[in-house]
């Protein structure tokens, strides 16, 4: 009887040490493919406890209220190039694209398309979703309700007159609006659109630093912000699609991703990493990588 006990005992220890290991390998699974995405480069996982640790829970019961787990699983990321057309790199961006049978939203400035129609119909034409980033590319700081109103629809009139396309995607110049300027977008019929990775194209010009900080942040969802008129770009495009091909991503323009994840789009999260200025920069204070003097290709 008491032998039968001390096997009984035996197998209850056994049987709980694997439920053990069972639950610490699948932590680990789930700690490697919730949140190590969320790290920076060079983070240690151990450094970084207190926002994984919050961030653990909500991931969960994401995936186990998402219903369906296959769409849920598929990496999906929407390249979104800002500010053209221009006439030297929105073609050799196109080009790229076409080659790699990516499809990307442009979020295009209505000047630009009214200077270089052929381009804009080229956008469209390619398949490309075509968006709406102002007409002059005015910031809203520097406009009334009145005149940010204007900006929108110029640049919609353009679009519609050159491309027969009514854009749906709105997104700032400069990338902010305050809750005046969203509502001002609302009411004309638009769907705002931020980007939630943030490589900083416009002012770095390293492909493999574009590459590297394009990876942080990422999820399985992302809106990448590029821009239509930067040289860095056009040379990382190609390393940039085949590194996330490998990593699994799939290319979609914004609206499809926003279909695929079944979220509107304002409500994507919001995840931008903006590379950190050097010390003594006189930027450093804004948070804000440092653009060449002179760059004009300024988000
Ligand atoms: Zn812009």
């Amino acid at each position: 009887m008491r032998r039968k006990f001390r096997w009984l005992f035996a197998a209850l220890t056994l049987l709980s040490l694997a439920g053990v290991l069972l639950l610490g390998l699948s932590f680990r699974q789930f700690y490697k493919r919730e949140l190590v995405p969320w790290l920076e480069p060079g983070q240690s996982l151990w450094s970084w406890r207190l926002e994984g640790l919050q961030r653990a829970p909500l991931a969960l019961y994401d995936d186990w209220s998402s219903g369906n787990s296959d769409q849920r699983r598929k990496k999906v990321i929407a390249l979104t190039f800002d500010d053209g057309p221009y006439p030297l790199y929105t073609p050799l961006l196109l080009e790229t694209l076409k080659h790699y049978k990516v499809k990307a939203t442009f979020f295009v400035v209505g000047i630009h398309i009214r200077e270089f129609p052929s381009l804009a119909r080229q956008i469209v034409r390619d398949g490309h979703e075509i968006a709406n980033h102002t007409n002059r590319h005015r910031r809203e700081r520097d406009l009334t309700q009145a005149e940010l109103r204007d900006e929108i629809l110029g640049c919609e009139q353009a679009v519609q007159e050159i491309t027969g396309q009514r854009p749906r995607l709105f997104r700032p110049a400069g990338g902010f609006l305050s809750s005046e300027g969203i509502q001002t977008v609302q009411n004309l019929g638009y769907t705002m659109c931020n980007a939630t990775i943030n490589p900083g194209d416009w002012w770095q010009r390293d492909p493999d630093l574009l590459i590297r900080f394009s990876y942080r942040g990422r999820s399985r969802e992302g809106v990448t912000l590029m821009h239509s008129g930067a040289l860095g770009i056009v040379r990382a495009l190609p390393g940039y699609i085949n590194a996330l091909r490998a990593k699994g991503f799939e290319f979609v323009t914004v609206s499809e991703l926003a279909r695929q994840i079944g979220k509107p789009i304002p409500e994507l999260p919001k995840r931008t990493h903006i590379p950190a200025p050097s010390e003594g920069d006189p930027h450093r204070e804004l948070g804000n990588p440092v653009p060449e003097t002179g760059d004009e290709y300024a988000p």
